[in-house]
């Protein structure tokens, strides 16, 4: 009998060794990895850089409080805010990251009222849980934190009907990760973008999943050319080491002075080692235009090989709808050597390392048209 809270359905692989794209399980057997650890290894498992990045500082000093000066911590958090005007808050998680931002917009606004979306993933901790647009995963907590509304994901008129003065935040993914792979138009960005300057409400975006290059961009919300007051990272900055960032504009800094939020661990040195050499391998013009073109390499391969299939995403990000469920395909392809991820009940989610060959695409889009025509042929997959 296990001894942990059976809080994750697990399967029953257990991954012991890992070298950029390619895992090993406990008996010996060899997958491609199209998870990353969900959207964390983007650099590929036990990437050279960081872990020569990662040794030295264990033989220097790991841990200092935050009472004291971290040069290191100054350094990444300079790179993360390069060509803009932005403070960084530095936390160990996602969930930790946007419960750092719904502070921030509560403190600064003086406002209550926070505006998220249905199907939304923000984190596990009775705030973030609360911003979650998903009824799933509220349920059984009894009463959640006040103040939040959740609307139509890309309603740019309900959320014109909805925000007003008292509006503190509206905070949104560029796409829904965990909703089901779902793209936010240009025009909503924009349209919440301009509607939250227009209230004076704070504009959060959830970079969690989408930031670290995944789709294309250092952020995703690039994409649309808008300027968030807040964003926020983490799975993806310590390429497998715990760290989070809550990341604002310039002049949110007075809200957040000495005593009104922090974290022991936050900013440690091991971890920000690791994000320091993260960033400088994907903050690449080159890098990220390889993302880009790898990218639609696999979904012209998807194309080619599963005509009519309805793939999702940008960069290295994809949803694929599928007509079962999605957790039987992963299944297959775990069979088949390829680890994958789902998004909802009838989305496959797949999130490769940005460092993934074109070779071990096309090996993947092979084994993906095989699971995926059988299943459309009624097979057993
Ligand atoms: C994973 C995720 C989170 C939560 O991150 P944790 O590190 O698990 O707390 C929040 N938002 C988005 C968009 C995510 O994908």
């Amino acid at each position: 009998m296990s001894n942990l809270f059976p809080t994750y359905a697990k399967f029953p692989i257990e991954i012991v060794e890992g070298k950029g794209t390619v895992v090993k399980d406990a008996n010996g057997k060899e997958y491609l990895d199209f998870t990353s650890g969900i959207a964390v290894c983007n650099l590929g498992h036990c990437n050279e850089a960081v872990l020569t990045a990662v040794q030295h500082q264990l033989t220097q000093i790991w841990h200092t409080s935050n009472l004291f000066e971290s040069s290191i911590q100054e350094q990444v958090a300079d790179k993360l805010t390069a060509g803009s005007k932005r403070a960084v808050f530095f936390c160990n998680s996602g969930a930790e990251a946007n419960e750092a931002a719904l502070k921030l917009a509560k403190k600064h606004t003086g406002c209550d009222e926070i505006i998220t979306f249905q199907q939304s993933f923000h984190g596990r901790t009775i705030a973030t849980m609360t911003a979650t647009g998903q009824g799933k995963i509220h349920d059984g907590f009894g009463t959640l934190l006040p103040g939040f509304t959740y609307l139509p994901y890309n309603d740019l008129e309900a959320l014109e009907q909805t925000i007003s003065e008292q509006t503190a935040a509206v905070m949104l993914e560029v796409i829904q990760g965990e909703g089901g792979v779902i793209p936010a138009t240009t025009e909503f960005l924009q349209g919440a973008s301009a509607l939250c300057a227009k209230y004076g409400a704070l504009l959060i975006i959830d970079e969690v999943q989408t930031g670290m290059g995944r789709t294309g961009k250092r952020f995703a919300f690039e994409h649309a050319g808008i300027e968030p007051d807040i964003f926020t990272l983490a799975k993806g900055l310590g390429n497998g080491l715990p760290v989070g960032a809550m990341i604002g504009k310039a002049e949110l800094a007075e809200s957040f002075g000495p005593g009104v939020h922090g974290s022991t661990f936050g900013g440690n040195k091991i971890a920000m080692a690791a994000a320091d050499v993260v960033i400088d391998h994907i903050f690449k013009e080159a890098f990220l235009a390889e993302v880009t073109e790898k990218g639609a390499y696999f979904q012209a391969l998807l194309a080619e090989q599963l005509p009519g299939v309805v793939i999702r995403g940008k960069g290295l990000m994809f949803g694929i709808e599928l007509e079962t469920e999605a957790v039987e395909v992963v299944k297959s392809l775990q069979e088949a050597g390829v680890l994958t991820l789902t998004a909802g009940p009838n989305v496959l989610r797949i999130l490769p390392p940005l460092t993934v060959t074109k070779t071990e695409l096309e090996q993947v889009a092979e084994k993906l048209a095989v699971v995926l025509k059988k299943q459309e042929m009624g097979m057993k997959i």
